[in-house]
């Protein structure tokens, strides 16, 4: 260890002791709800995949950390899923680029990689940025030799499920270029993302947020999942949020970061949530043909959900001691 690392390590230290003293002489651990709790932006079938392995791993590790890696590294590395990790829908030019964030609540640390390529696991990869080095966020090329450097596999994610989407979009594109539509309607692009956030029987709060972004992006686009305050966001004291849906709109207001400090302003984590949407709307002036969609969970282990617009069910689930619970019709704040 050199002297640098001692020194930061002192940093934190003494950041810890400043956060746990006070907490400690009020009896926190006495005060806190009904202990741990993950929830993701899943229903029924997904939240089932994700929760179950998440909570086996608190239970069997009692590391909520690992539990929320475990719980999104499911997704990842899902073909199926073609809106994060291996399977993910490409870029524009047919390329799998990923986004993903994590946070610790204890030190409030951080760590992100984004346009991450030929990785299934970027949200471990964010991991590492946040444990082993000082700083918060690796992208691109940068990221992936980070990764190879600690033995992370280079792998081809794009599946042949996915490619064929891509070269359905692709020939949708325009009737005035070279591709010769498929003749069916022009394809949608799907949205994805998953977050997954837990609350540890301190209180402790974890959160991770991983996509492959909006399919079919501009190669090198990075959306709001690996910016701090925007796909994620947790305060320790507090609790913990995540976005999906328009990376952009999720942004430029800030979304993860607004829905927690409504949670400090005294508003439940739903309606923090049902805010986080109303604010995209008023600066959107009630215009929104798009989804977003937020999750929130406080250190009581309470959870919300709201959406702009979007499909009905499927919309947040959460597992604690007393089983797996799927919330389905998240509230719709936008008018169709
Ligand atoms: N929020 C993600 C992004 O903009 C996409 C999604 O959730 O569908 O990259």
């Amino acid at each position: 260890m050199n002297e640098q690392w001692s020194r930061r390590d002192l940093l934190r230290l003494g950041a810890l002791t400043a956060l746990t003293a006070p907490v400690i002489a009020h009896g926190r651990s006495s005060q806190i709800g009904p202990a741990a709790t993950i929830i993701c932006s899943r229903g029924e079938a997904w939240g089932r995949k994700v929760l179950e392995p998440a909570w086996q791993t608190w239970l069997s590790s009692g590391s909520m950390l690992d539990a929320v890696e475990k719980g999104a590294n499911v997704v990842e590395l899902d073909p199926e899923d073609t809106s994060v990790g291996y399977g993910g829908l490409p870029n524009e030019d047919g390329v799998v680029e990923l986004d993903a964030s994590i946070m610790a609540g204890p030190f409030h640390q951080c760590g992100s990689v984004a346009s991450l390529q030929s990785i299934k696991t970027p949200c471990s990869v964010a991991r590492l940025v946040m444990e082993r080095t000082d700083h918060i966020m690796l992208v691109g090329e940068g990221a992936k030799q980070f990764a190879l450097a600690h033995g992370f596999k280079e792998e081809n994610l794009l599946t042949d499920k996915a490619r064929e989407a891509w070269l359905k979009w692709k020939a949708g594109l325009s009737t005035n270029d070279d591709w010769l539509p498929a003749g069916e309607k022009p394809v949608q692009r799907p949205t994805g993302t998953i977050n997954v956030l837990g609350v540890d029987d301190l209180g402790d709060l974890f959160g991770i947020t991983t996509t492959s972004g909006l399919a079919y992006k501009i190669p090198g686009r990075v959306g709001d999942s690996p910016i701090i305050g925007a796909g994620l966001y947790l305060d320790n004291e507090i609790g913990a949020a995540g976005a999906t849906g328009r990376g952009e709109e999720v942004i430029r207001t800030c979304g993860s970061f607004y829905t927690v400090s409504r949670m400090a302003q005294g508003m439940s984590p739903q309606a923090a949530c049902e805010a986080a949407c109303r604010r995209i709307i008023e600066i959107n002036r009630g215009v929104v043909d798009f989804n977003v969609k937020v999750i929130a969970l406080n250190k009581a282990g309470e959870v919300g959900c709201a959406q702009l617009q979007g499909r009905a069910g499927t919309h947040v689930s959460f597992i604690n001691g007393k089983g797996f619970t799927a919330l389905e019709g998240a509230i719709q704040m936008a008018k169709k």
